[in-house]
């Protein structure tokens, strides 16, 4: 064996304390922000890693990204929550100025006191 191969060292695993030899490189991106049109600014990193630590750095750049599109998918209702609601506060301040007539609660309507009980009862 010539004395260069000799001296010359496997790659190690790029996780901290492991030192095993690489088995292969994983991509890990990293969101730049959390924002839902932000992927073209991922920044992308390979990393040498063992055969044990190659999975585990797999699994979890999955459910980052699950997380992220949660994230994404979460926000997007609670912004369609938040409009509709605006939008049935002004249609409700719209309907008191424009009627003389109480705005009523809808006949099968159940009051809030009656809510709390009818859970008390089912809990
Ligand atoms: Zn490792």
């Amino acid at each position: 064996m010539s004395g260069l191969l000799a001296r010359a060292r496997w790659p190690r695993c790029g996780v901290r304390g492991c030192g095993a030899p690489v088995d292969r490189f994983v991509e890990v991106r990293l969101p730049a922000t959390w924002t839902t049109d932000s992927h073209g600014n991922d920044l992308a990193v390979l990393v040498g890693a063992c055969r044990r630590d190659a999975a585990d750095l797999e699994r979890r750049q999955r459910a980052l990204r699950s997380a992220r599109r949660d994230l994404q998918a979460l926000t997007r209702a609670l912004s369609v929550a938040v409009e509709t609601t605006t939008s049935l506060r002004w249609d409700l301040a719209q309907a008191r100025e424009t009627s003389n007539e109480p705005v009523l609660a809808p006949r099968d309507a159940v009051p809030l006191t009656a809510r709390s009980r009818q859970r008390e009862i089912t809990a």
